[in-house]
């Protein structure tokens, strides 16, 4: 696949990103692993994974220096996504983080800096903290990561609220929840969802359901789980791989698409949620 055939979606802000992405989460954790981890970021990028997730809470801010040398010489290729911790979402402790963040990214900018999830910061502090490292030039767009319909709700009513980019969940097979209120909500005001751990940090390629379709289709059950997140509009993944092999996978997962048997037969293994739960986390 070329990566110009990767599908895309569009940002309020109008910036188009693909569909797929790459994660970093348990990265830069073993020393052994970090050639391979580098060279998979490197051939996702190739095959179009351009979306590039990480956090200054990954492995102490060894994900975010990982990250800085697998894009060394092609930063212009990607669209960098890193995260501030709640416990720095005041304007003052965030410019201190966000520096310290492109420090070890080895970039002059962050593309998406997100509030990993909601602190005890006053929300109007953070956004506070966003526009100013947008006016530094230190990032071009902010969001949220782990955030509710009341989370969202709150956000949207302060002044530049509505400046938000995305809201980054935990969405995949095992994990429906927010189908119903919250991806309806983010539809509704137009705002992208980020979908991580979209094969459950790898326990849907075990799932007899998810490999049972895999095997009816010919295909693997990691694309079957990415595939699922992929069907809903509005909606990209951001699945992690340290492997080339399953990076090949994953890539070709953006043009599959499920079929109607295919999303029935997962349904009864996965129902749909049929009542308000609260957004998980973990
Ligand atoms: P994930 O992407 O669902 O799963 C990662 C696991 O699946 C790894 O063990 C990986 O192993 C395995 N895997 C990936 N592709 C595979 C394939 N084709 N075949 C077999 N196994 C495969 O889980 P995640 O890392 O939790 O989530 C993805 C990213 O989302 C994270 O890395 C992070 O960037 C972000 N995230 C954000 C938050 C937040 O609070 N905002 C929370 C969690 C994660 P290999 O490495 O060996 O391929």
């Amino acid at each position: 696949m070329s990566p110009s055939a990767l599908r895309r979606i569009t940002l309020p802000a109008g910036e188009q990103i693909p569909v797929l992405g790459q994660g970093t989460w348990r990265m830069a954790e073993i020393r052994e692993r970090r050639n391979e981890e580098i060279a998979a970021l490197r051939l996702g990028l190739d095959l179009g994974l351009t979306l590039v997730d990480t956090a200054e809470m990954y492995a102490d801010g060894g994900a975010e220096r990982l990250v800085g040398e697998a894009i060394a010489g092609r930063r212009d290729e990607v669209f960098l996504v890193s995260k501030v911790l709640p416990s720095n979402a005041t304007q003052s402790r965030m410019i201190l983080a966000c520096e310290a963040s492109l420090r070890r990214l080895n970039t002059d900018r962050i593309d998406l800096y997100l509030l990993h999830w909601p602190g005890p910061a006053p929300l109007w502090q953070t956004i506070d903290g966003f526009r100013e490292l947008v006016d530094r030039g230190w990032i071009r767009y902010w969001g949220v990561s782990n955030f509710d319909v009341p989370d969202l709700a709150s956000l949207w009513d302060l002044p530049l609220g509505t400046d938000v980019q995305t809201d980054q969940i935990l969405y995949n097979l095992a994990r429906r929840s927010p189908e119903y209120s919250l991806l309806p909500w983010c539809q509704e005001h137009e705002l992208p969802v980020m979908a991580y751990s979209p094969v459950e940090r790898g326990d849907m390629v075990r799932h007899p359901a998810v490999r049972g379709v895999a095997e009816r289709r010919g295909i693997a059950p990691a694309q079957v789980a990415i595939a699922w997140v992929l069907r809903e509009p509005l909606v990209c993944a951001i699945p992690k791989s340290g492997s080339r092999g399953h990076v090949r996978e994953n890539a070709a997962a953006a043009t599959i698409t499920l079929t109607g048997p295919d999303l029935h037969e997962l349904d009864l293994a996965f129902p749909p949620p049929l009542k308000p739960e609260p957004l998980q986390t973990h």
